[in-house]
C-alpha cells in the first residue's frame, strides 16, 4: 500500500515536471515500503542448551533488578524431551532473519545453541541494548506448565518500579499489547492458564525486563507441555508460524 502511495506521488512529481522529479524518485527508489533501516531490534532467546550442565554458572546470583535471582534456569522442553533452549533459538533466529531482510540492525544475547555453553545471565540479557539505544527488545521463551489442559501464549510486560522500571513500563505494555494482538491474528490461543486469561501478564520479577533501559516484553509462546502446542513447536512450518506472528508484532512497534 505505501508503496502505490510512493509511486502515485512520483508520477504526480513527474507529470508536474521541475527538478524535484528527480529526489521524488530516488526517495522511492531508497526507501521501499517496508524498510526499517536505522532501527535497532535486540532478540532475546531465553536460556541455553548448556545450562543445565552448568549448574555452578547458571545458580550464581546476579542483579535482577531490585532483588538478585540465578543467573539463568535451564528452561522447559516438551514431553517428547524437544528443549525450549533450542525452540526460542530456532524461533529467534527467524525472526532475525525476517527483520534483517527489512533493514533492521538485530543484536542476538547469544550466539549459539550448545550443549557446551551456558548463559548469559539474565543481567546481561537485561541490559542488552541500553547503550546503543535500541528501539526494543523481545525476550522469546515457552512455558512449561504440568496444569491439565494448560495451553496457549501469553506476553509479559515490565511491573512499574520506581528507579528501575519507570521510564519504559508504559511503552513496554504498548510493545506487548502490540505483541499479542500480532499473536492472536496469527490464531494462536492466549493461555487458559495465566491470571485474567487476556494473554497479558505483568511481573516484577524478571531481570531480563527489570534492567531494560529500552521497551522490552517477554512472549511465552505456548505451553511445551501441551501435546497440540508441542506439535506446533516441533514442526518447522509450526515455528515458522510463531516467527511470523512476531515479526508482524515487531515491524507495527517499530513503526
Ligand atoms: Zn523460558
Amino acid at each position: 500500500m505505501l508503496l502505490r502511495a510512493l509511486a502515485v506521488s512520483v508520477l504526480l512529481v513527474l507529470g508536474l515536471g521541475g527538478t524535484a522529479s528527480a529526489e521524488r524518485v530516488d526517495v522511492a527508489r531508497t526507501a521501499p515500503a517496508g524498510d526499517l533501516s536505522g532501527k535497532v531490534v535486540v532478540l532475546d532467546p531465553g536460556h541455553q542448551l548448556g545450562n543445565a550442565s552448568h549448574p555452578t554458572q547458571i545458580n550464581r546470583l546476579v542483579t535482577a533488578g531490585p532483588t538478585r535471582k540465578p543467573c539463568n534456569t535451564t528452561g522447559t522442553s516438551t514431553n517428547g524431551g524437544y528443549p525450549e533452549a533450542t525452540f526460542n533459538w530456532q524461533v529467534a533466529r527467524l525472526v532475525a532473519k525476517a527483520l534483517r531482510e527489512r533493514g533492521v540492525r538485530v543484536i542476538m544475547t547469544r550466539h549459539s545453541n550448545s550443549r557446551s555453553a551456558w548463559g548469559p545471565c539474565v543481567d546481561v540479557r537485561g541490559r542488552a541494548g541500553n547503550k546503543i539505544h535500541a528501539d526494543l527488545k523481545v525476550s522469546i521463551h515457552a512455558d512449561g506448565s504440568l496444569s491439565p489442559g494448560a495451553r496457549g501464549f501469553h506476553v509479559i510486560a515490565p511491573a512499574r518500579i520506581e528507579g528501575w522500571t519507570d521510564d519504559i513500563a508504559a511503552p513496554s505494555l504498548r510493545l506487548a499489547r502490540t505483541l499479542r494482538a500480532a499473536l492472536v491474528r496469527a490464531d494462536l490461543p492466549r493461555a487458559n492458564y495465566i491470571a485474567g486469561g487476556d494473554g497479558l501478564d505483568v511481573r516484577g520479577d524478571l531481570g531480563t525486563l527489570n534492567l531494560s533501559d529500552v521497551p522490552v516484553a517477554m512472549v511465552e509462546l505456548g505451553n511445551m507441555r501441551n501435546a497440540t502446542e508441542a506439535r506446533r513447536m516441533t514442526s518447522a512450518q509450526g515455528r515458522r508460524g510463531y516467527a511470523r506472528a512476531l515479526v508482524k508484532g515487531i515491524v507495527r512497534a517499530l513503526r
